[in-house]
């Protein structure tokens, strides 16, 4: 039986349609564990995937810092965040909050697709 992990899944405007496709590809690993995403990235999922994603508020609105807390409090193992590296945002604080701490709880952290890819063919996700 597969130990359940929590999945932290966040996607900038320009970045979602790369994060819904992997979602999509990696549907059946993904639909094993608990998914939290900030509001229009699970959204989204939610919509193209059908998976269950408990939705936090959207990331300008508090979102980020919503995921940056359950990191904080040993909630979230996993953090799935495609930010653009092209476009400014106004939420750049919280940008950089949720991965300051991400580094600072040791957080497995994928910001591109190959390395979402490295922690979602882990064993960890297959056991
Ligand atoms: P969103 O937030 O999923 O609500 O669009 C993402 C973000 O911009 O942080």
């Amino acid at each position: 039986m597969v130990q359940k992990r929590n999945i932290g899944l966040v996607a900038h405007d320009n970045m979602k349609k790369d994060l819904v496709e992997w979602a999509e590809y990696n549907k059946g690993t993904l639909s094993q564990h608990c998914l939290y995403a900030t509001g229009n990235t699970g959204k989204q999922i939610i919509e193209r995937t059908g998976l269950s994603v408990m939705l936090l508020k959207g990331g300008p609105h508090g979102g980020d810092m919503e995921l940056g807390a359950m990191i904080a409090n040993k909630k979230l193992d996993y953090l799935i965040f495609f930010w653009d590296p092209l476009t400014n945002q106004p939420h750049d604080v919280d940008v950089k909050a949720l991965l300051r701490v991400a580094v600072v709880y040791n957080t497995p952290t994928a910001c591109n697709r190959a390395t979402a890819d490295l922690i979602i063919s882990s064993p960890i996700f297959h056991r």
